[in-house]
């Protein structure tokens, strides 16, 4: 399958960023999401399973890529979701592409291999998804981004939640032997975590390098600050970007810059993974701050 994913130059106060539109690939199979179900579907196909099973949280942007590409290559969707049951746009959204929601109270939802178990053991056609599709597949189709790129850049940003994509970037950079140094903007609290998760698939982390104080108060927390330099940056550029994970890390790059952290004359190249339905879970945060 051809994926549109350019790269485009873009200005922003007084810097350009290239970014790699990710965003692009697919409105709902979205940036790192299809980057990450990408071999996990070839492996799935190859066992000749039929039936995704998955877990995410209620407004999981995996849980919707993961409805949305089982319903375009023909294949039943489960998942587990975490708390009590609720409705809102982006599970209504999961629910639209067929997918079947089972929601499961905070305690067993920790362990998700026996939730599996219990309800699937016996159906063979039951593939087990982790949480976010964080797999040694996920990082395979990730590190393709590498490979996708034509001219070399001196730093390469993304942001981070289980560090999966950040692990296939790393592996990217260091199978082609580039020199670029891969920057992550972990979008949890106490990120340092990432670099362990980082080293579960990938062992040479030389390029690696975390920015840990740009997660707002924790996952999916967000502040004033955080909503306007969102409205700014899109409504300079044209291109959306999300509260919980691209708007962390593109105010992470803008703020490093300002503080001559990084250099402006650095070729910067930040990687838009999509997840823009993010946007629904905190569109009061967006109306009050207007
Ligand atoms: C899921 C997601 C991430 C985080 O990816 P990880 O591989 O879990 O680190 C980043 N950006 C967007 C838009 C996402 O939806």
């Amino acid at each position: 399958m051809q994926l549109h994913s350019p790269i485009h130059l873009v200005p922003y106060n007084e810097n350009s960023l290239f970014i790699k539109r990710d965003d692009l690939i697919d409105p709902f199979i979205s940036g790192n999401k299809w980057r990450k179900l990408k071999y996990i579907l070839l492996d799935a196909a190859s066992k000749n399973k039929t039936h995704l099973v998955t877990f995410g949280g209620a407004y999981s942007n995996h849980l919707l890529a993961t409805a949305a590409a089982a319903a375009k290559y023909q294949l039943k969707a489960t998942a587990f979701v975490r708390g009590e049951e609720i409705s809102n746009e982006m599970l209504a959204l999961c629910k639209i592409f067929g997918m079947q929601l089972h929601f499961t109270d905070r305690e067993s939802y920790k362990n998700k291999l026996e939730l599996f178990e219990k309800h699937y053991k016996n159906d063979e056609n039951a593939y087990f998804v982790d949480e976010g599709g964080a797999s040694k597949e996920a990082t395979i189709g990730c590190a393709e981004i590498i490979n996708e790129l034509t001219e070399p850049f001196d730093y390469i940003f993304c942001a981070a939640g289980t560090g999966t994509t950040a692990a296939g970037l790393l592996k990217g950079i260091n199978q082609l032997g580039l020199d670029s140094q891969l920057h992550v903007v972990p979008v949890l609290k106490g990120g340092d975590f990432i670099r362990q998760e980082i080293s579960n698939y990938e062992q040479d982390l030389s390029k690696l390098q975390l920015h840990t104080d740009y997660h707002f108060g924790g996952y999916a927390k967000t502040s004033q600050e955080l909503i306007c330099f969102i409205k700014d940056f899109t409504s300079q550029t044209g291109i959306l970007i999300d509260p919980i994970y691209t708007g962390k890390m593109f105010y992470a790059i803008n703020d490093l810059i300002s503080k001559k952290q990084i250099s402006k004359d650095a070729k910067i190249l930040a990687i838009h993974t999509g997840g823009l339905f993010g946007i629904l879970g905190k569109i009061d945060e967006f109306e009050k701050n207007s």
